[in-house]
């Protein structure tokens, strides 16, 4: 290993692909007993007795994460966060993962050993396996794909299509958060390129801009839900925001869907960043996108169960497929539902 012991930049070259991936994946202990092998054959061998969830996503250097304010170890932590919450969201425990990345000839390995330790810490808080990969080069940028098996007993997974007329609709946590840090973000990169030297208080936005860089995937709900004996119908993490969610819980599901404006839970840095921002806090929880918390139905008699819980906001109720899903707003008015979610085929995202 050939280090320039001023700058600490460790060519990935000098290394060979398989020191790297020695050096990266040395600090990953292996907790499940259903993880038979992990990293270092050629494939990773698995005994699992209930029915299995797989799920992937694949995040790529300017289309989803922008390195000049997301820092390497919250990339890490974050990639792991978006495949887990797709997991709970089946009502299953994430129990393994699998981590590719290819990395252009720019990053040293000190870069890759932040993002390893944000999926570390991950794997560490979720209890969670890393049990393969692959690694390889990229002519520019940096792409991560990350991969997570999750357990659930067959009577327990949850679809999207479960929905029944007169069912609550339940979210937790609250919404918008991510979609205004990311503003915020945004801007104190502009005001960087203007003035380097500028220091900005960002203390008023932590909350925000933590619920942008550090997303927490639900697992507590599921393990909340299951200890209050509550078994929901249909459930669906929130990555694109609440309407378009909602949208697809009544479309699979056949249902229609009144949401209450003033039941949506925001928290009040959101609403105060949405005053100075000039955006309306609604719409940012309709459709901002990436706070990963959980949407759900439960049935009416359920009620009781999940009433008055801190997690948990009751926001509306299934209705017949024929009568739409609409937005019940603070005024009184009907408005339709739209899927403005984020989409990541529109030009110029
Ligand atoms: P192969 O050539 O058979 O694909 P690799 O050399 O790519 O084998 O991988 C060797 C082992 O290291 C495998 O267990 C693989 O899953 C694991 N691995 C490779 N890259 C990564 C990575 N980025 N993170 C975690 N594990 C990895
Ligand atoms: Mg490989």
């Amino acid at each position: 290993m050939i280090e320039d012991k001023d700058t600490q930049r460790t060519s990935l070259e000098k290394l060979g692909e398989f020191g790297l991936i020695d050096h990266l994946t040395q600090n990953f202990p292996i907790s499940h007993t259903s993880t038979i092998k992990g990293v270092g054959d050629d494939a990773a061998v698995l005994s699992i007795d209930n029915s299995t969830v797989i799920t992937t996503d694949l995040l790529i250097e300017g289309v989803h994460f922008d390195l000049s304010y997301m820092p390497l170890k919250h990339l890490g932590y974050k990639a792991v966060m978006v495949n887990l919450s797709d997991v709970y969201a089946m009502n299953a425990i994430a129990k393994q993962i699998t981590v590719s990345i290819a990395v252009s000839n720019r990053f040293p390995l000190e870069a890759l050993e932040e993002l390893y330790e944000g999926i570390a810490m991950a794997c560490k808080l979720y209890t969670v396996d890393l049990v393969g990969g692959d690694t390889t080069s990229s002519k520019t940028g940096m792409l991560i794909s990350v991969t997570a098996i999750g357990e659930v007993k067959d009577k327990e997974i949850t679809y999207r299509s479960g929905a029944k007329p007169n069912d609550l609709l339940v979210v937790s946590g609250d919404l918008g958060g991510a979609y205004m840090g990311l503003q915020v973000l945004e801007r104190e990169k502009e005001v960087f390129k203007v003035n380097p030297e500028s220091q900005p208080d960002l203390e008023p936005y932590s909350y925000i801009m933590e619920r942008q860089l550090k997303p927490e995937a639900r697992k507590d709900i599921v393990e909340l839900l299951k200890n209050l004996n509550v078994s929901p119908t249909a459930m669906i993490d929130i990555s694109d925001g609440l309407s378009s969610e909602i949208l697809h819980l009544c479309k699979n599901g056949n249902v229609g869907c009144n949401l209450y404006e003033d039941k949506i839970p925001l928290d009040p840095t959101v609403i105060s960043a949405c005053e100075e921002f000039n955006i309306d806090s609604t719409m940012v929880a309709l459709s901002g996108g990436e706070d990963y918390e959980l949407l759900f139905t439960v049935p009416q008699t359920d009620f009781k169960k999940i009433r008055g819980n801190p997690n948990l906001s009751i926001i509306g109720h299934m209705t017949d497929a024929a009568e739409g899903a609409y937005l019940i707003t603070r005024g009184n008015t009907k408005i339709p539902l739209t899927a403005q979610g984020w989409n990541s085929f529109e030009t110029g995202s």
